[in-house]
């Protein structure tokens, strides 16, 4: 919160100073209308981009050298698609992190059980993930949280450490609901944007263009397009002298509480 605070300050200040100006010197409306415009525009950007931590502390990268990285995959466990990427895995020797929705998280229990069985990390990725996820009350938020940790704890015993905002956006009843749980907000270092690029090579050479140690790759259960690169993505990170780990491994944090 400590970006957000800052602002408030800064805009309360600029604020002030421009009434007591104004009481003197005399200032036409639209200044006013400006500064608001300002403002709401550094709130949209602090929302939007998670990189910012402009509302909470967020992990989104190893820090220092190292030619490690990490893989994620988001919104699963699905049926089909998640095996096909747990296979791929397997073969490759590789392990990643799902952050996974606590609703698909109770209708697959058992694959659910079967990534955290495999090696790979299960983190808390909302119960619905709806559009509106952020616009609710930070307690509603809190018990979607709360609701997603239980689901997963049934199934693999543990409970996630580790938060990734749906579509990455964040607000300060977001922030409160990631204090009340004591989570780890995750976010990453490389957005693939699988979720629009149907072009296979398109999506491979965006990730790989500026690829290097310590970045988060962020890719998605249900693209068909990354199902179908993930082979040649895993070749390509070898290729580059990269070596896969857990994000909890790169970032140095604990996966489970
Ligand atoms: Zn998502």
């Amino acid at each position: 919160m400590l970006k957000f605070k800052a602002t408030n300050t800064v805009f309360a200040i600029v604020l002030l100073a421009l009434l007591l100006y104004d009481r003197n010197e005399g200032l036409p409306f639209w200044i006013y209308i400006a500064l608001i415009l300002i403002y709401f525009l550094f709130l949209a950007y602090g929302s939007a981009v998670l990189s910012a931590q402009f509302f909470l502390p967020v992990k989104c990268k190893g820090e220092g050298q190292s030619n490690t990285i990490a893989i994620t995959f988001d919104d699963g466990p699905i049926q089909g698609n998640t095996e096909t990427i747990l296979e791929i895995l397997k073969s490759y020797n590789v392990a990643a992190a799902f952050f996974c929705i606590g609703n698909r998280v109770m209708e697959n229990p058992s694959l659910t059980k079967r990534i955290h069985e495999a090696g790979h990390l299960v983190g808390n990725h909302s119960y619905w993930h709806k559009a509106t996820f952020d616009l609710q009350s930070a307690s509603k938020i809190a018990k979607e949280l709360s609701d997603t940790d239980e689901a997963i704890s049934k199934v693999i015993g543990l409970k996630p450490n580790f938060f990734r905002p749906p579509y990455g956006v964040t607000n300060p009843m977001v922030a409160k609901a990631v204090r009340m749980g004591g989570y780890k907000t995750i976010g990453w270092s490389v957005r693939s944007f699988d979720t629009v690029i149907k072009d296979g090579t398109v999506l491979l050479n965006r990730i790989t263009k500026s690829l290097k140690g310590g970045d988060v790759i962020l890719l998605h259960d249900y693209s068909n397009t990354t199902l179908a690169i993930l082979p040649a993505l895993l070749d390509h990170i070898t290729k580059l002298g990269l070596k896969i780990v857990r994000v909890d491994a790169l970032l140095n944090e604990k996966a489970y509480v």
